[in-house]
């Protein structure tokens, strides 16, 4: 094996999350929700049992710290006055940093899944069946 290959593996999730996007002047505005899907991509050489990692681990990993913390849940913008004080705490949610956009969805998971180990090459999220964004780093 040379050392300068490198692989690209991906694993794909869906979950159901809803949002709103409190400086929407259109339909967003609107707590709604999607069945989102999730591309992680993470790339490497390979060890000298021919793996960069092991599909499973990679999949508990992204099932731990992302997937099973957002999927039923209520995504809320900590500077979303409406949502911050109306919502029953006792729902399922999660405190984002910023408004929920596909985009910054990309940076949450990206910084979750960093920090659990994953060498990252891209992270996917198609909000729709046609709408996605991608984060590559
Ligand atoms: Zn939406």
């Amino acid at each position: 094996m040379k050392e300068d290959m490198t692989f690209e593996l991906t694993k794909i999730f869906t979950f159901d999350m809803a949002h709103r996007l409190s400086f929407h002047e259109g339909k967003c505005w609107n707590l709604h929700g999607h069945t989102y899907r999730l591309e992680v991509t993470v790339s490497g050489g390979i060890d000298k049992n021919g793996m960069v990692i092991d599909f499973n681990d990679m999949n508990i990993i992204i099932m731990d710290h992302a997937v099973n913390i957002l999927d039923h849940a209520t995504a809320i913008y900590q500077n979303d006055d409406l949502l911050m004080k109306a919502f029953p705490k006792e729902l399922k949610h999660v405190i984002f940093p910023y408004e929920v956009t596909a985009e910054n969805l990309c940076l949450w998971i990206h910084e979750r899944l960093t920090k659990a180990g994953l060498t990252l090459k891209k992270i996917t999220i198609w909000e729709t069946a046609n709408s996605k964004a991608v984060y590559t780093k």
